[in-house]
């Protein structure tokens, strides 16, 4: 056993699902982007206050922030979200709104370790501050959609539903704690003990003994005010109108103060469910204000990177790009025309790699097979006194042939064209 290894929940992603990783953020930034969407890098730490103002009452903030005093006494916290950084970041800068924003990166949570859930992990997600119309929320889901789709996903079930405006969801709270305390002990403990701090929460209650409880429970819908219904009116009419499939599902809740208006939430088909929440968001009102900004409507949600890949690998897409290179060299004259050629080759854009500290010819073949380029190309001093180059296929059954080194960029250029519409006769 080495000395150290990494800490509980969290990960060392290496290559091939490295490779991955920057695959899907390529997907992510391109969607987002083909939105008009800007990429915001907030720093991985922040004041405290900036997560405990907006979540006093969540379990991510009270019980799995990694907070701690830094060397001149600040008592900062690692990201365990970035809804609250983009939001803290729009009081700083006040740029124009609409603002709409994309991340990317990892959040700190010191949560329990198991498949699907780190300490350390990834969300994407994307954030529109400064507009309230419902077509607003109708983008950002079909964005999330788009995004998963993209994937080659086919088992998300997306999920919507309208939390109404604060003062129907402040009935519909007082609605929902009759209902719960009338249920007595027959709810669970755990349960019981959510009702005192936030009602809707024991809405999201997944335990055995629960469940008829929560089926029979009140639903939203009952509550809603008219300008509440007709926002969610126009939101599902957009998303029938762009073809997103969802399922209304009144029990979607979100247990935070701020939230208000449109929900959603993107469930995983192969998941279990207790992890099968591939991520979700929703309007929020006041998050910016509470940061001490202005009024300012937002809405966004995050996607957890890390389910997002197990849900691909259950639905057997979106596997890891090849990272072999297209050209390995090998050089038996020392290691300087390798430094050159691999030099000239990556200029022109053909990746590009080599053997060092000058092995036997067959030891670099065997290095040159490993690496899983496509050719080899050979200089032993032959090559080197007459100008030229050996290009020799490492796959398939092609000849080497001897090429010009002033020719080996369009030579080369060339074989890899051939090798790429071989493998991909569409
Ligand atoms: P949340 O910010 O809690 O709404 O989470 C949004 C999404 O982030 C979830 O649906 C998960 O996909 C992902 N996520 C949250 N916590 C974790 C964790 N500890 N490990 C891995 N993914 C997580």
């Amino acid at each position: 056993m080495p000395d150290f290894q990494t800490s509980p929940g969290m990960r060392d992603i290496l290559a091939p699902e490295s490779a991955r990783w920057r695959a899907l953020n390529e997907v992510f930034a391109e969607v987002a982007g083909l939105a008009g969407y800007e990429l915001i890098v907030p720093p991985l730490m922040e004041d405290l206050g900036v997560f405990t103002r907006i979540g006093e009452a969540t379990d991510v903030v009270t019980k799995e922030m990694y907070d701690f005093v830094d060397k001149g006494d600040r008592h900062v916290a690692l990201r365990p979200e970035q809804t609250a950084s983009v939001c803290r970041a729009f009081v700083q800068h006040r740029p124009v709104t609409p603002w709409k924003a994309w991340y990317s990166g990892p959040n700190f949570r010191y949560e329990k370790p198991q498949r699907g859930r780190y300490r350390q992990f990834d969300q994407v997600g994307i954030e529109v501050l400064g507009a309230d119309d419902p077509y607003v929320d109708v983008e950002v889901i079909q964005l999330g959609w788009e995004f998963l789709s993209r994937l080659g996903l086919q088992q998300v079930v997306l999920l919507v539903n309208s939390l109404g405006e604060p003062d129907d969801r402040a009935r519909y709270v007082d609605a929902l704690r009759l209902h719960f305390d009338a249920a007595g002990e027959s709810l669970s403990e755990q349960s019981r003990m959510t009702l005192q701090k936030n009602p809707l929460r024991v809405l999201d209650s997944k335990r055995e003994q629960d469940r008829e409880i929560v089926a029979a429970a009140p639903t939203i819908d009952q509550f809603w005010s008219d300008d509440a219904a007709e926002h969610f009116a126009t939101v599902q009419s957009g998303l029938r109108d762009l073809r997103v499939p969802f399922t209304l599902d009144m029990k979607l809740v979100r247990g935070l103060d701020y939230y208000r208006r449109t929900a959603f939430e993107f469930a995983g088909g192969t998941l279990d469910s207790a992890q099968n929440a591939l991520g979700g968001g929703g309007r929020y009102d006041g998050l910016v204000e509470d940061l001490g900004g202005p009024p300012t409507p937002g809405i966004g949600f995050a996607l957890g990177v890390d389910r997002i890949l197990i849900a691909c690998d259950d639905e057997g897409v979106f596997g890891a790009p090849g990272t072999a290179v297209d050209a390995f060299v090998v050089d038996t004259t020392g290691g300087r025309e390798a430094l050159l050629i691999t030099a000239e080759l990556r200029a022109a854009g053909v990746a590009a790699d080599r053997a060092f500290e000058n092995r036997s010819m067959k030891a670099q073949m065997k290095a040159a097979n490993r690496s899983g380029a496509p050719v080899a190309v050979i200089v032993g001093t032959d090559e080197l006194d007459a100008g030229t180059v050996t290009v020799r296929p490492m796959r398939g059954d092609g000849e080497q042939v001897a090429v010009a080194r002033t020719n080996l960029v369009p030579e080369l250029r060339q074989r890899l064209a051939a090798v790429t519409t071989q493998e991909s006769p569409q």
